[in-house]
C-alpha cells in the first residue's frame, strides 16, 4: 500500500541537458587535465559579477538591525513589502502598475512555474520552440496537455508567428528572449497584445532580460503599450539585472484588466486570485531580502545594474563580432546576454558541443537541449570575464571551419 503519485509529474520529459553538459565536461576535464586548467565556460546563463556593494551593506545593516531587540521582528508584514511593491511600481513601471498589483517573490522561475495554479488545465497553451523549459513542463505538471509550441527558426528570424486559433489561451512570450537573444518590437508586441485582447487570452511575459535592452526603438515597459492592462501579467527578476541569481528576488506584475471566468460565467480579476493564493502558499520575502531589493532600485542600485549589464553586453559585442568575422550566422548579444549561433558545416548542435570542448576548450549550450527547433544551433552567454570572452573568440577564431 502506498500513496497514489501525481502521474503528471512523471510525464515531464526528463532533461538531460545540463546534466550532460555537466558529464561531459568532467570526462574532458578528467583526460585532458592541461587543457581543462583553461576551460572557459560560456554556456550556463549565470550572474559571474559580485553583488554591488551597496546592496551588500544594506542587507547587512538590516540584519544588524534584527539582532536587536527594537529591531527584530518576524514574519514579514505588509508595511515592509510594500516598501518594494510601491519602489517597483515606481522605479520599473513609471507607476502604470500599481504596487498592490505587484507580487514580490524569490525568483521567477517559481512564479512562472506556479502561475498555472489559476488557470483551468484544459486551457490551450502557446510556447515557443526554442523555448525555456519551465513553461513547458510546468504545465505537463499542472496536467495541461493542450501545449502548441510556435516554431522559430531561421526563416521567421526566431519570431514567433501569431496564431490562427479564436481560442482563448495563455501564450509564453520571452522578450529579449533566452534561448535565441531575439527582442521584439514595439509593433510585433502590440500585435500580440491586440490578438490576445480580440480572443480573450492572456500574454505571460517573461522579461528576465529586459535590463539587456538599449535600442531605444524596443519597448522597456510592455505596460506603455495600449492594451495591455488587459491581457499581460509580467515576469521580472534581478538576477541578471542585479547578480542577485544567488540572492533570490523576483516579481510578479498583473494588469489591472487581467480576468479569468469561471464555470458559472464570474469574471475576476487574476490579481486578486493571485493574491488569494499568495496568502495559503507564502509568508512573503525574507526582512534582509526586502532591504536588498530596496537598495537595488535606488538609484545607486540602478546605476550598478546598468554597469553590470553594460559589461556582460561588452562582451557579447566580442563575441558577435568573433562570429561575424568568421561569417557565422547569429542572432541576439544587441539587446541581450545571449547568442544564438548556427552551428557549422551542418554539424548537430551535440556534434559541435563536443568540436568546441575537444579542440578550443569552452563550453556552449547545445540548442537541441531547448526544443526541436534548437538541432543546428548554439547558445553562448556574455556571462563571465571579459578576458575569457576574447580568449574564446581567439580560440575559436583559430579553428579551420
Ligand atoms: N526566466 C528566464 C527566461 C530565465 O532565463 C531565467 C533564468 O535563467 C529565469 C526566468 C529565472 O529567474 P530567477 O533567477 O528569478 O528564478
Amino acid at each position: 500500500m502506498a500513496v497514489g503519485a501525481n502521474e503528471n509529474i512523471s510525464k515531464i520529459p526528463p532533461s538531460y541537458l545540463f546534466r550532460d553538459i555537466g558529464n561531459k565536461v568532467l570526462e574532458f576535464t578528467k583526460n585532458n587535465p592541461d587543457k581543462a586548467a583553461n576551460l572557459i565556460r560560456l554556456g550556463i546563463g549565470d550572474a559571474t559579477l559580485p553583488l554591488a556593494s551597496c546592496i551588500v551593506e544594506a542587507g547587512k545593516a538590516l540584519l544588524d538591525e534584527m539582532s536587536t531587540e527594537e529591531g527584530f521582528a518576524g514574519y514579514v508584514d505588509e508595511a515592509g513589502i510594500s516598501d518594494v511593491r510601491q519602489a517597483v511600481s515606481e522605479t520599473i513601471y513609471n507607476g502604470k502598475v500599481a504596487a498592490d498589483h505587484i507580487f514580490i517573490s524569490t525568483g521567477s522561475k517559481e512564479d512562472s512555474g506556479s502561475i498555472g495554479d489559476v488557470f483551468s488545465t484544459d486551457t490551450p497553451v502557446y510556447v515557443t520552440d526554442p523555448v525555456y523549459p519551465v513553461y513547458v513542463n510546468t504545465n505537463i505538471m499542472y496536467g495541461r496537455s493542450n501545449i502548441r509550441l510556435m516554431e522559430c527558426n531561421a526563416e521567421n528570424n526566431f519570431m514567433p508567428a501569431i496564431p490562427e486559433s479564436t481560442e482563448s489561451s495563455l501564450i509564453w512570450l520571452c522578450n529579449p528572449n533566452n534561448p535565441t537573444g531575439q527582442t521584439m518590437t514595439t509593433a510585433e508586441l502590440t500585435a500580440w497584445i491586440d490578438y490576445a485582447n480580440k480572443t480573450g487570452s492572456i500574454i505571460l511575459y517573461d522579461a528576465a532580460y529586459k535590463s539587456y535592452i538599449r535600442d531605444p526603438e524596443l519597448t522597456t515597459n510592455i505596460f506603455d503599450i495600449d492594451g495591455a492592462q488587459d491581457c499581460v501579467i509580467e515576469f521580472q527578476s534581478f538576477s541578471k539585472s542585479h547578480s542577485f541569481t544567488g540572492v533570490r528576488v523576483a516579481w510578479v506584475a498583473f494588469g489591472d484588466g487581467v480576468k479569468i471566468i469561471n464555470s458559472k460565467g464570474e469574471e475576476s480579476k487574476v490579481r486578486d486570485i493571485w493574491n488569494g493564493r499568495q496568502a495559503y502558499r507564502t509568508n512573503g520575502v525574507s526582512r534582509p531580502l526586502q532591504a536588498m531589493a530596496l537598495k537595488a532600485l535606488s538609484e545607486e542600485g540602478m546605476k550598478s545594474s546598468r554597469e553590470q549589464t553594460d559589461y556582460y553586453l561588452e562582451n557579447a559585442k566580442i563575441i558577435r563580432e568573433g562570429f561575424t568575422k568568421l561569417g557565422m550566422d547569429y542572432i541576439g548579444g544587441d539587446n541581450s546576454p545571449y547568442i544564438w549561433v548556427k552551428t557549422p558545416k551542418g554539424m548537430s548542435s551535440w556534434e559541435w558541443f563536443d568540436y568546441l570542448l575537444e579542440n578550443c576548450a569552452v563550453v556552449c549550450t547545445p540548442g537541441a537541449g531547448f526544443g526541436g527547433c534548437g538541432e543546428g544551433y548554439f547558445r553562448l552567454s556574455a556571462f563571465g570575464k571579459k578576458e575569457n570572452v576574447i580568449e574564446a573568440m581567439n580560440r575559436i577564431s583559430g579553428l579551420s571551419l
